[in-house]
């Protein structure tokens, strides 16, 4: 006992602000034109596995809800015109959270004690792994009043992760059921955001969770950082302003 208080002491606290450590210098977070002039040969499109890439003449577009940050199209661009940031601040709302009533009203009801329910319905486990970082003393999720909870029944937000396969759909739609209301629904990670990952709408796969069922946050990256998770949750929960 006297060892763990003195292990305990001589750490300190490690818990940090959501947003205080910098991502790892590898990180590779939204891919962004880096300026210049485009020669429209299509080659970032091309290389792109999950059609996140768009062009128009010389303009480029990136679906950053589909994109898997593999840096494809950067390595391919031989004009050097796209490049991978560290930015992982791409949460975005939609559904209920684009109405200011709602959004305000769910801060107000949510804002301060928010229970999540998570539910993985058919993802390579890489997401999941890195919400279950959120409870780690260095992010310490209950520190903002928000903890996942084992029952849908007792849930305020339905955090789904991986793209939604046919064997899981029912779950899906039995979990957001059960779901009371004021309920938010949190698509995690590029599978979830796009649906794109692993074929759109094939023999085993729905699609992502909006396919199924409204969606008010999207978190991208494949997977999301913990950092970007509370991103996305914080956002949801009017705390904080759009990056
Ligand atoms: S980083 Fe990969 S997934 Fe993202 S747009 Fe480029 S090629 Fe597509
Ligand atoms: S988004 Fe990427 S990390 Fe997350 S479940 Fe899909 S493939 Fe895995």
């Amino acid at each position: 006992m006297l060892k763990i208080l003195q292990k305990i002491m001589a750490v300190g606290t490690v818990t940090e602000a959501w947003d205080a450590g910098e991502a790892p210098e590898r990180f590779r977070g939204r891919v962004a034109p880096a300026g210049g002039s485009c020669a429209a040969c299509g080659a970032c499109v091309a290389a792109c596995p999950v059609g996140a890439i768009e062009a128009d003449g010389d303009t480029v577009t990136v679906n950053q809800r589909a994109c898997i940050f593999c840096g494809r199209c950067v390595e391919r661009c031989e004009r050097g015109l796209l490049t991978q940031t560290g930015d992982y601040k791409l949460a975005e709302l939609g559904g209920q959270l684009l109405g200011e009533a709602v959004r305000a009203e769910i801060a107000r009801t949510l804002g301060r004690s928010l229970h999540i329910r998570h539910l993985d319905v058919g993802s390579c486990n890489a997401c999941d792994f890195e919400l279950n970082q959120l409870l780690s003393p260095v992010y310490d999720l209950q520190q903002y009043g928000v903890d996942f909870v084992a029952s849908p029944r007792h849930a305020d937000l339905l955090m789904v992760t991986g793209v939604v396969t046919r064997n899981l759909t029912q779950a899906l739609l039995m979990t957001y059921e059960a779901t009371p209301s004021p309920r938010l629904v949190m698509a995690v990670g590029a599978c979830a955001a796009s649906g794109r990952t692993f074929g759109a709408d094939n023999y085993a796969v729905r699609g992502g969770a909006d396919a199924l069922v409204p969606v008010d946050v999207y978190v991208p990256g494949c997977p999301p950082r913990p950092q970007a998770l509370l991103y996305g949750i914080l956002l949801a929960l009017g705390r904080i302003e759009q990056a």
